[in-house]
């Protein structure tokens, strides 16, 4: 970006308007039209971003794929493009709190979950800036007179199309490894929550990264997310979101072969038993499900506990439950913000009352609430449900929100068989001291991610995503690196005499 353009960007961010990056510059949608953001606190207006329609893809698509083809990001050395993903975190920590601020005010999140969740952010850049650095191909066996090696080649253009309930790290998890290889990007984010995304193409531009190669576009999933998925200047897709969505787009996608990497929905189950440490198991139980207000793809929302310890555990997760503070996102007391929007409060309030209908019994929360200061913004209260068997569609179909069913089991092979039976595959919890067993059930769990006695679910470095229904491809890790280029084999022959192979 310009000088001229810089001042331009701030003065509208300030006014509370802004626009896309399309080969670093801040441009309106083509058609004029735009969306409206809001704070889910307040339920207040905060914002205008473009809603982009086919004509605002397509320059996005044809500036990153200029940027791609002919521009000068992927043939840097590495160690530049490392020092400029260094430069992006470095920024980013010099607006560490207006990121946060915004980030909550634009999701309803908690300070302390925007304060992590940024952080995260940062340290993405920082932990691909140096696994950029080791990222290489390989010298294969071959007989004596060839040669063989490999070589990591950037995928070309990615488009990255991510959700509402981690805006900011999800936009780093998806520019951050893509970038690294020196892939061009266009990032879609969700049209609840465009805005930390948009900072953070302009943070890239500002940290020295080319124009054209990370790019944002504003706009409705269903057609301009939809639209980028079947591109044809579009080398692959990254996308995180729901089953549904993922599984639209995988067919979109396979019209044109685009890669294709998926990280969607959960149902994780959080196993308890009973020679556990009742307070980490309790503490861990209940920010497994409450954190982020649920709306976690990982939220550990079945969870089950060894009959021997179910009274006194049950007992004790309600206690904490209880003692959640709802209320100002902005204040370090809080422990769970809002709801993203009045449909999904909606929706998780339906989930609750068809449970019911089913015959679950609720033990703490079970209906919207209002929060005071806050009463035009959207809030459940952190619900507990038991009476519950895990065929119940509470314990099979993905809530996004405050939402836990408990239930019991009586031994290791049965909590294995509990824990994997349904559809997805993305996390499951373990709370237990005997390491055999922690072994065994780790090994029989379905799901690409384990947490052992432990209540996150990743960290820079940790490789993330599902196993079934929850998608394919690992983020956050080094596995992400090969997931943005493909493998080049070069294969040569060395030999001192010249080879006949059709013996003429
Ligand atoms: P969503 O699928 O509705 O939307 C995700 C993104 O896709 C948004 O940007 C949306 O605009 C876009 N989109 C919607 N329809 C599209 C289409 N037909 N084609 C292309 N793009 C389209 O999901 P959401 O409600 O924003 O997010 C919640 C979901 O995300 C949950 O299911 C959650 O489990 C999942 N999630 C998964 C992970 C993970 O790493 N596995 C992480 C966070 C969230």
């Amino acid at each position: 970006m310009t000088k001229t353009l810089e001042k331009q960007f701030e003065a509208e961010v300030k006014r509370g308007t802004y626009q896309m990056i399309i080969n670093g510059e801040p441009v309106k949608a083509k058609s004029g039209e735009i969306m409206e953001v809001f704070n889910p606190a307040t339920g207040e207006k905060i914002a205008e971003v473009p809603k982009a329609g086919a004509k605002d893809v397509d320059s996005a698509v044809e500036a990153a794929r200029n940027a791609f083809d002919y521009g000068k990001w992927k043939k840097y050395p590495v160690g530049k493009r490392a020092r400029v993903l260094n430069k992006i975190a470095s920024i980013m920590r010099s607006r560490f709190k207006e990121l946060v601020e915004m980030e909550v005010i634009n999701s309803g999140k908690t300070l302390s979950a925007a304060q992590g969740q940024v952080s995260q952010a940062i340290e993405n850049f920082e932990f691909y800036a140096g696994a950029i650095v080791g990222h290489r191909g390989e010298v294969n066996n071959v007989p004596g007179r060839f040669f063989n090696y490999t070589q990591k080649e950037p995928v070309g253009v990615a488009a990255q199309i991510i959700p509402w309930n981690y805006p900011m790290m999800m936009a780093a998890w998806k520019i951050a490894p893509a970038i690294a290889v020196g892939c061009s990007v266009v990032l879609k984010p969700a049209s609840l929550t465009p805005i930390t995304a948009i900072l953070l193409t302009e943070i890239c531009h500002e940290a020295g990264v080319p124009e054209g190669v990370v790019n944002v576009v504003t706009g409705p999933g269903a057609s301009i997310g939809s639209y980028l998925t079947e591109h044809e200047g579009v080398d692959k897709v990254a996308f995180t979101g729901e089953t549904a969505t993922g599984k639209d787009i995988m067919s979109k996608a396979s019209q044109t072969l685009k890669r294709v990497t998926l990280e969607l929905g959960g149902k994780s189950p959080n196993l308890v038993f009973p020679d556990t440490d009742m307070e980490a198991a309790v503490n861990g139980s209940v920010f497994g499900i409450f954190y982020n207000t649920g709306q976690s793809c990982e939220a550990r929302s079945r969870l089950f506990v060894h009959e021997d310890i179910y009274d006194e555990f049950l007992e004790k997760f309600l206690n904490q439950t209880k003692q959640l503070v709802l209320g100002d996102p902005l204040s370090d007391k809080t422990h769970i913000g809002a709801i993203i929007s009045q449909s999904q409060l909606n929706k998780i309030d339906q989930h609750v009352q068809d449970a019911v209908k089913e015959g679950a019994t609720i033990v703490a929360g079970g209906e919207p609430i209002k929060v005071e200061g806050f009463e035009n913004g959207y809030w459940y209260a952190p619900t507990v449900i038991t009476n519950v068997t895990n065929d119940m569609k509470i314990a099979q179909e993905e809530v996004f929100g405050p939402v836990v069913v408990v239930m019991k089991f009586s031994d290791e092979k049965e909590a294995i068989k509990l824990g994997n039976d349904t559809n997805y595959g993305l996390a499951a919890a373990i709370w237990a001291k005997d390491q055999g067993l922690i072994k065994r059930v780790s090994d029989g769990l379905q799901a690409g991610v384990i947490m052992v006695n432990c209540p996150f679910s990743a960290m820079p470095g940790t490789p993330f995503g599902g196993y079934k229904q929850s998608g394919f491809g690992r983020e956050l890790s080094i596995e992400s690196l090969d997931l943005y280029t493909e493998t080049k084999s070069i294969l040569s022959y060395a030999g001192s005499k010249p080879l006949n192979p059709f013996n003429l």
